[in-house]
């Protein structure tokens, strides 16, 4: 049987400063990696300027520091890896696994997600004229394992869902920085919020386009406010307090349905990660989202604004 190195990674945004729920996700891909005595990296994903403050890249990764995440390797920015992002279009291009498309998203709403110029079928978009670059999908009953959550299916339509891989002012996207770079640093598991579950189904099809296979995924449940919203930088989630990691640290194993002792709150953050990893049940992941319990009503509050 062909034995994988077991690679994860924590790939952040920086749209804004870690929150208790980014913390409880860069914890589970941590703890993931050590209890595989994998490798554990960190990845900026700092493919948008317009949407990233500044000083975002630099909080993030003092508050992993303070947190006692470090990465393995070296950390990797998107926002350097134009070039490779370039040569995975091109070569997509080229197979005709993607096209230009100069639709505005009114005009494909108007005609249901199919492209009115038939940018996709004709290839008909000169490459002078603003247009984006999508994926070409397609149609697949897709069903896949995912390793908390169990059997997936989702059903992926060709055309109305293609996403897109560049924007038009030019900004590679997501959905394609994310699988050119997990293949090219060899991740074999990806372990990552459940508000991504979405995209899998695509993602492996773009892995398989991209001549690579698809890693192994493990959605875990976003963390919710006391309004039933998942914490995110919109909804305005407080950033986590670095002069609290042993507390944060405890709280997020909590909220990963594992039961660390209360004296814990009185060590380091050495020694939390070091309970999480020797007691880690993944099985004991909640399976669903849910409001930060194990977190005291000042917290909590704290939360909310
Ligand atoms: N950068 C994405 C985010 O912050 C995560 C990407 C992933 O884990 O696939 O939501």
């Amino acid at each position: 049987m062909e034995h994988t190195r077991y690679r994860g990674r924590f790939a952040p945004s920086p749209t804004g400063p870690l929150h208790f729920g980014s913390l409880v996700t860069a914890v589970a891909t941590w703890l993931e990696a050590r209890v595989a005595n994998g490798e554990w990296l960190v990845r900026i994903e700092d493919l948008d300027p317009l949407r990233e403050p500044p000083e975002a890249t630099d909080q993030i990764l003092h508050s992993l520091d303070r947190h006692g995440l470090h990465s393995d390797e070296p950390i990797r920015f998107q926002s350097r890896r134009h070039s490779a992002y370039e040569t995975a279009i091109a070569a997509l291009l080229n197979n005709g696994k993607a096209y230009r498309c100069s639709c505005s998203r009114k005009q494909l709403q108007a005609h249901d997600g199919r492209h009115p110029g038939q940018c996709r079928t004709r290839n008909a978009v000169p490459e002078d004229t603003a247009h984006a670059i999508r994926f070409a999908l397609t149609d697949e009953d897709c069903q896949w394992q995912d390793l908390l959550l169990g059997p997936q299916r989702q059903i992926v339509r060709a055309e109305l869902d293609d996403p897109v891989l560049q924007r038009k002012e030019g900004f590679y996207a997501y959905q394609l920085a994310v699988a050119v770079d997990d293949i090219d640093q060899g991740i074999s598991h990806v372990v990552r919020g459940s508000d991504l579950l979405d995209m899998t189904a695509q993602q492996q099809q773009i892995f398989q386009a991209l001549g690579a296979n698809a890693p192994k995924w493990l959605h875990i449940p976003v963390i919710l406010n006391n309004q039933g919203q998942k914490l995110s930088k919109q909804n305005h989630a407080p950033a986590l307090d670095d002069s609290k990691p042993t507390t944060n640290l405890v709280h997020a194993l909590t909220a990963l349905g594992q039961h660390p002792p209360e004296h814990l709150f009185n060590t380091t953050v050495h020694d939390v990660l070091a309970w999480g990893r020797a007691h880690w049940q993944r099985t004991a992941i909640p399976l669903t989202s849910q409001q930060a319990h194990g977190i005291t009503s000042s917290t909590q509050s704290h939360l909310d604004h």
